[in-house]
């Protein structure tokens, strides 16, 4: 197995474990970095640059996507999103219980019903067989979010948008690179298979830049040029102000940096792919207590995150792991409808104990591209001797 990235790897002093490792990722492609950012700000071109407007079109040719449009973060792309389909106060719509709270928090700012879903409880995606008994005449859109790095099941989802015509807004702002196969064998990467796609470019994400960042992603021209609108005041032309927008730049310097990180982005996934193989394989021996990651054969994986289902005792494990230097990170610890802000104030839509004992059970490890095959080996046999 190559634990070795392209680029030069300095052989550096024993370092604490970390979930994520960004400031040695940036050393080994430091130049490049360097360049990129230096060239912005000696351009003056600090808003809108040429980069912004490269990097969109890098990311419509490795997503797949006809459009991408940056944007300030990934929250305000969801929030763009449901303002350009013109979602109303009190129009409904359906999220996963077990999830960041981005959506359902940009739903409510723009007085919409969040209705929450449970997920499944292998893959953690919204369980598709349970949206339907969710609907309601004021449904308008599903947000599946494509949690960890694993597409959700967009077949049966688009199939049950189109027959209640409901609009689809994939977050895919933790599974860029994710692709998805249809029953035809058509693949799609997440993101590109809804009406509008969000991304997050949060320095953690697969895909992160050196501050916040995000975009959206559509197949739609008109669409996508109304999300355009929005990102910037709804201004169609200099001081016209067609639509009310709002003001969501990504900083060209952010961009400069995505654009390198971009080459790099196949490569980061395939060295995450073998830290998780390596996770899999070292704990097998332990299924009794853990369950690692399952993949629907439909979608691959990406890994944002690596994460375990501990059958018994989770926060003891936990604790357990600290003590031998090892972080972890429970992601999530709350459903979305136990959080104070959303609790009794969204619909359920339907029974959510999966999501309920989820929070109580998962535990994400260490999982980054700068991962050494000792610490790794350190984490598995710590796990594997846990009583
Ligand atoms: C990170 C994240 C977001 C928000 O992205 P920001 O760029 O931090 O605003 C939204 N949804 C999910 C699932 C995320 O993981």
């Amino acid at each position: 197995m190559c634990w070795v990235l392209p680029g030069k790897r300095k052989k550096d002093v024993k370092k604490a474990i970390q979930m994520v490792d960004l400031t040695t990722q940036y050393q080994q492609i430091q130049k490049e970095i360097d360049h990129a950012v230096l060239g912005v700000i000696r351009s003056g071109q600090y808003i809108n640059g040429e980069a912004v407007g490269k990097l969109a079109a890098e990311l419509a040719a490795y997503t797949g996507a006809k459009q991408v449009i940056p944007c300030g973060n990934g929250t305000d792309a969801l929030r763009i999103a449901m303002t350009a389909l013109d979602l109303q106060p009190g129009d409904e719509v359906i999220v996963p219980a077990f999830t960041y709270v981005a959506a359902v928090e940009a739903a409510a700012l723009l007085r919409l019903a969040p209705v929450a879903v449970d997920v499944h409880p292998r893959t953690f995606n919204i369980d598709v067989n349970r949206i339907e008994e969710a609907i309601s005449p004021k449904t308008k859109a599903i947000i599946p979010v494509h949690l960890f790095g694993q597409t959700a099941d967009m077949e049966p989802l688009m199939r049950i948008a189109r027959r209640h015509n409901l609009f689809v807004i994939e977050d895919n702002a933790q599974s860029i690179g994710s692709v998805y196969t249809f029953s035809d064998g058509t693949q799609k990467q997440a993101g590109t298979i809804g009406d509008i796609g969000i991304l997050s470019f949060f320095p953690t994400k697969n895909l992160g830049c050196y501050g916040d960042g995000g975009a959206l992603m559509t197949n739609d021209e008109l669409l996508a040029k109304k999300l355009q609108m929005t990102t910037v005041h709804g201004q169609s032309q200099k001081y016209v102000h067609q639509i009310i927008g709002c003001n969501s730049r990504l900083d060209t310097l952010q961009a400069a940096v995505l654009q390198v990180k971009l080459t790099y982005l196949d490569d980061y996934i395939q060295f995450r792919r073998k830290l998780a193989n390596r996770y899999d394989e070292g704990l097998k021996l332990r299924s009794d207590r853990f369950e690692t990651p399952y993949c629907i054969p439909e979608s691959d994986h990406v890994y944002n995150q690596y994460t375990l289902i501990v059958k018994e005792n989770r926060d003891n494990l936990q604790l357990y792991l600290k003590e031998k230097g090892i972080p972890t990170t429970v992601y999530y610890p709350l459903p979305l409808h136990f959080q104070p802000a959303f609790k009794n104030k969204m619909r359920m839509g339907g029974d959510l104990s999966v999501s309920e004992k989820l929070c109580r059970s998962v535990l994400s490890l260490p999982m980054h591209t700068e991962a050494d095959e000792e610490q790794t080996q350190y984490i598995i046999d710590q796990l594997i001797r846990y009583e």
